[in-house]
């Protein structure tokens, strides 16, 4: 059905800004639709305001997050990095070399610039995935944890209470705040970013729990809790790609 006119709008959901394409339609329902890019599509007849609409999107907003991040993950799963000796993988915002080790004991020691991979089978590459993954892993979750404490410290002030941690794989974001239910989502690629990005990413995601928006107030408390954070966001954006 040919669409009577087609517009790109912004609406303001407990997640941040979402842009999504409006499509005005001979149909008799508000349709919403989020494509394999992520891109939330909505149709609505010509009749109901844009108001209306927006509460629809903003009542939606839990699904259109989780459809988009499905795709999201589907599409990195498919980009993975390689595991190879030699294979280069970034850490903190430096790039490490992949040194797969025959040893009769499995480890990963980080020595420099090295990650070693001490294994039994240095041909099994799947393995020596794995197990660098695990390793990633376990730096996230630590890495991660340190930073919430270190900034939780700063927003004691505000009566914020240590928020829990989750640790997920998203393409669109760095970070997400759900400050009803105290949990701050970080972005598992955050690892490969200078640590000081990644406690501009936490320091904002605190921010939230005082203003659920992106607002002038918020943006005052953010240079306040972290004042080079525009400097920092350029170099998270620099360093990965999403
Ligand atoms: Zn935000």
């Amino acid at each position: 059905m040919k669409a009577l006119s087609t517009e790109i709008r912004r609406v303001a959901t407990p997640y941040g800004a979402m842009e999504y394409t409006l499509e005005r339609k001979k149909v008799k329902n508000i349709n919403l639709r989020v494509k394999e890019s992520g891109e939330v599509y909505v149709s609505a007849p010509k009749r109901v305001p844009v108001g209306e609409i927006e509460s629809f999107i903003i009542s939606r907003s839990d699904n259109i997050r989780r459809a988009a991040e499905y795709y999201a993950e589907r599409d990195m799963k498919k980009a993975q990095p390689s595991y190879e000796n030699g294979s280069a993988l970034m850490f903190l915002g430096r790039q490490l070399r992949l040194e797969l080790m025959t040893d009769s004991r499995e480890f990963i020691a980080l020595w420099g610039m090295a990650l070693e991979v001490h294994m039994k089978d240095t041909s099994d590459i799947q393995h020596a995935k794995e197990l660098v993954e695990g390793w990633y892993e376990r730096q996230c979750s630590d890495v991660f944890h340190d930073l919430i404490v270190k900034v939780h410290g700063k927003f004691l002030k505000y009566d914020v209470d240590l928020p829990q941690l989750k640790i997920r794989t998203m393409r669109s974001r760095w970070g997400s705040c759900n400050y009803t239910k105290g949990i701050i989502t970080l972005n598992r690629r955050l690892i490969e970013a200078p640590r000081h990005c990644i406690e501009h990413v936490v320091t904002h995601e605190f921010c939230h729990f005082i203003h659920p928006n992106h607002s002038k107030d918020f943006y005052a408390l953010l240079s306040a809790e972290f004042p080079d954070w525009k400097a920092s966001k350029k170099e998270l954006e620099k360093t990965v790609i999403l």
